[in-house]
């Protein structure tokens, strides 16, 4: 299996009389921040699905002409966000399989390596076609790869979400309509996953049991639209009805929106979720993000009450709560770093070098706010410590008395293997390092971060309903193989 590390975004929305595919471009384009690598949309007419799906952010992808193109009553979107792996169309989504056996082995021409920057693939009229996509990973595919082989099919080229939904399609080749496949292929599928299928006539979601990356229902015009955040209802005129519940199966069709469970829910969404990817403006777990922010900074500040004189976020993550900080201080706040907002996020740069220039590329100082103070930077995180080493020599040389890094979460010591593809472990700085060792790095006056306490308080949600493990080094999830990978420290 191809192994890629995928923390995406997906849109789904269903109903007659919706310019769906239009719905889709601007939904994606409201998660553009959970993945930059590839935008895709698929949309179905009742007889057939049609796909374009490209290198690029949505706005690059996607022509005006392009999704007026793409025409009928469901569709279903995604974003693509990854570090490895082949920067190529054929990871792109959606991924379109045949359900039918009147067209046993269609190529649909995204399977084999391609140098193209963007594909439209249409399905034929009668070859029962499905689309995926796919938000988080599948750590390991052992069961499902056995499954696929004992079926004659070779996915030496298969991404986990290419293998799902082969796994869905074959069992529709064996006569099981959608759900039924679904249902039976279901248990194959070990990891993190929100995923989106559709046929040309049912929006279906699951979810693992865990729900360990986020997935929301909204409404529209009678129609109903799902989200990976809920901060793209708004921007389309759509409203929050409810998360979609883990290790659920939710069907949408003319006959409206049913839901069943799969498996008994053991919910732990990411608590990484809060930390850094989703949207400040989206509600996770019924909590508000930028709340959740705001109070990671209240509680820095109970345990770490500097004397300074200004505090600085750096953008945008850690805004929300170095304003928390500031107030629970009473030190004044300023927007002391800029950040060029046509940058998106560094970490799609694999290389190390091209990260380093990444950073002097997305921010500078603004010297105004920082020369001759004692300054408190907060972030939300340090992964490798790259960019917070930068940061720290970036205010000392725009005159900074004191930098003190505060980390708005605990070190993260261990690898994600259910979509943010965070670094091996050895390359997580505090995997290997003291936070003494981090400070000395960093070259920073002080360093501290949040207590894992703190962090858990601050969501105002029970741990056990959290999965923590780039933190604590605890998976809920089998993760095969992959735990040779971990040390835990
Ligand atoms: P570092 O100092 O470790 O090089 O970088 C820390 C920064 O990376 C933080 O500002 C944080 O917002 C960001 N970050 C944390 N996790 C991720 C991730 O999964 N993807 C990307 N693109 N950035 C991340
Ligand atoms: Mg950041």
């Amino acid at each position: 299996m191809q192994n890629l590390g995928e923390k995406c975004a997906v849109f789904g929305v269903y109903g007659t009389g919706l310019d769906v595919a239009r719905l889709s471009f601007f939904g994606l384009f409201a998660l553009q921040h959970r993945g930059q690598e590839s935008a895709g949309i698929a949309a179905a007419n009742g007889e057939t699905i049609r796909v374009h799906k490209g290198m690029g952010l949505v706005s690059q992808v996607f022509t005006d002409e392009l999704v007026g193109s793409l025409k009928g009553h469901i569709a279903v979107g995604h974003n693509r966000y990854s570090t490895t792996g082949g920067s190529k169309v054929k990871h792109a989504q959606p991924m379109l399989a045949a359900g039918s056996t009147s067209l046993q082995k269609k190529d649909y021409g995204d399977t084999s390596p391609s140098l193209l920057d963007s594909v439209s693939l249409s399905s034929a009229p009668d070859d029962g076609a499905i689309a995926i996509v796919h938000n988080g990973n599948l750590p390991t595919t052992e069961a499902l790869d056995a499954f696929l082989k004992e079926k004659g099919i070779d996915t030496a080229e298969f991404s986990d979400s290419r293998m799902m939904v082969e796994a869905i399609a074959v069992a529709m080749r064996e006569g099981s309509e959608l759900e039924d496949a679904i249902k039976k292929t279901y248990s194959l599928f070990t990891g993190a996953f929100s995923v989106l299928i559709m046929s040309k006539d049912k929006l279906i979601a699951i979810r693992d049991e865990c729900g360990i990356r986020p997935l929301s229902l909204g409404e529209i015009n009678g129609g109903y639209v799902i989200a990976s955040e809920t901060c793209a209802f708004a921007p389309i005129g759509a409203t929050f009805l409810r998360d979609i519940e883990a290790g659920a199966m939710l069907v949408i069709d003319e006959k409206g929106v049913r839901s069943e469970q799969l498996i008994p829910a053991n919910p732990k969404m990411d608590i990484f979720e809060f930390v850094y990817f989703a949207r400040p403006d989206s509600q996770l777990l019924g909590k508000s993000v930028y709340e959740v922010r705001h109070n990671f900074g209240v509680e820095l500040a109970k345990e770490y009450p500097l004397e300074a004189d200004v505090v600085i976020p750096v953008p945008e993550t850690a805004i929300a709560s170095a304003i928390g900080y500031a107030r629970e201080l009473g030190i004044p706040f300023e927007m002391g770093i800029a950040k060029n907002r046509y940058i998106h996020r560094t970490f799609i740069t694999p290389e190390q070098h091209v990260r380093e220039q990444g950073v002097k590329a997305k921010l500078s100082p603004i010297v105004e706010a920082i020369n001759g103070k004692r300054v408190v930077i907060i972030d939300d995180s340090i992964v490798r410590g790259t960019s917070s080493r930068q940061i720290v020599k970036m205010l000392f040389d725009a005159g900074a008395k004191e930098v003190h890094f505060l980390v708005a979460s605990p070190p993260v010591k261990y690898p994600d293997f259910y979509g943010i593809d965070t670094p091996k472990q050895t390359d997580l700085i505090a995997a290997t390092k003291s936070v003494e060792e981090i400070e000395k790095y960093l070259g920073a006056t002080s360093l501290r971060y949040l207590s894992y306490e703190g962090m858990i308080r601050a969501t105002g949600i029970s741990e056990d309903l959290l999965c923590t493990s780039c933190f604590t080094g605890i998976y809920p999830i089998d993760i095969g193989d992959r735990a040779k990978e971990v040390r835990l420290t």
